[in-house]
């Protein structure tokens, strides 16, 4: 008879490398009128996320923490606050004042997303309606964009940034993080679908993992998430494999990547938009080793955003 050891060791040998699905923090999502904080928390039971960072986009600014604070009322233990600042054109010494009150407060872990550099585009949603999203440039080393990486600094919270890859945008990023090493980044939307120099379907799967981690490697206080933004326009069933160079960078950089499935429009929400985005993050997760997968799941954004 084979001894016990020897049966367990070779029953681990030959376990599958996945584990069963590990709990996921949605560390980039986003809530926006109309959404009900209970149907909110319903879909995350159903798909197993325990908490959710919520980002207010949809109204003008000063609605926007009310939405979020509405939310959190009702489910503190699921939802971590930050200040939306999607699609803010121009930090004017008024905005920069309010979010300094309202991270004063210390109910926002952060703030974001910073819109960069965002490609506009427009979609039919899954209910048939038409989605429409802005064009925004603004540079990260503009003096208003560098107050709002101080006030990051100042307040010890975390700053999600939208900026797509350009030639323009990443000298510019990395100013920004030079003058700011104390500022957490979460550089949002590090997936292998990101695109390289433009917003075309051409475009897609160019991004460079090793440009990526270069960053990483000089600015310790830069994380990354594997979210996929607009770049869902491009998704083929081919996109669930993840490429090795990507599994490479998630695994050898696994303290620095966090997960979020980022539905800034209602209509997301009111249609199969969660389950279908997390289908594929969940596929991505699978193919990154257990211990990897756990801290980019879950356990860096517990740490970066504390309980
Ligand atoms: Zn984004």
């Amino acid at each position: 008879m084979m001894p016990l050891a020897v049966f367990l060791a070779l029953v681990l040998a030959l376990a599958p490398r996945q584990d069963p699905d590990v709990p996921i923090l949605d560390a980039h999502n986003h809530v926006m009128p109309g959404l009900d904080p209970d149907e909110m928390v319903r879909e995350l039971d159903r798909h197993g996320i325990c908490r959710i960072v919520l980002m207010a986009t949809g109204t003008p600014f000063d609605k926007r923490a009310g939405l979020t604070l509405a939310a959190f009322d009702k489910h503190p233990d699921r939802v971590i606050l930050f200040v939306g600042l999607n699609g803010i054109r121009r930090f004017t010494p008024e905005i920069l004042k309010s979010i300094d009150g309202l991270l004063a407060s210390g109910k926002f872990r952060g703030m974001g997303e910073l819109t960069l550099r965002h490609y506009p585009f427009e979609r039919e949603a899954l209910d048939g309606s038409t989605v429409r999203a802005g064009d925004y440039t603004l540079a990260a080393d503009s003096p208003e964009v560098l107050e709002v990486f101080a006030l990051a600094e100042k307040h010890g919270v975390v700053l999600t940034v939208h900026m797509e890859t350009t030639a323009e945008t990443i000298p510019a990023f990395r100013r920004a993080l030079a003058k700011h090493p104390k500022a957490k980044v979460i550089w949002a939307h590090q997936t292998p679908i990101k695109t390289l120099d433009g917003a075309k379907e051409e475009h897609a799967r160019k991004a460079d993992p090793k440009q990526i981690a270069e960053l990483l490697d000089r600015t310790p206080s830069l994380y990354a998430d594997l979210s996929v933004g607009y770049e869902t326009l491009f998704l083929k069933s081919d996109d669930r494999k993840l490429p090795e160079a990507w599994r490479t960078l998630y695994e050898s950089r696994a303290d620095r990547f966090v997960v979020g499935l980022d539905m800034p429009f209602l209509q997301g929400w009111k249609t199969d938009g969660y389950r279908l985005r997390l289908e594929v993050l969940r596929e991505w997760l699978k193919q990154i080793e257990p211990g990897a997968r756990k801290k980019i799941a879950h356990e860096n954004a517990e740490k970066l955003f504390g309980g």
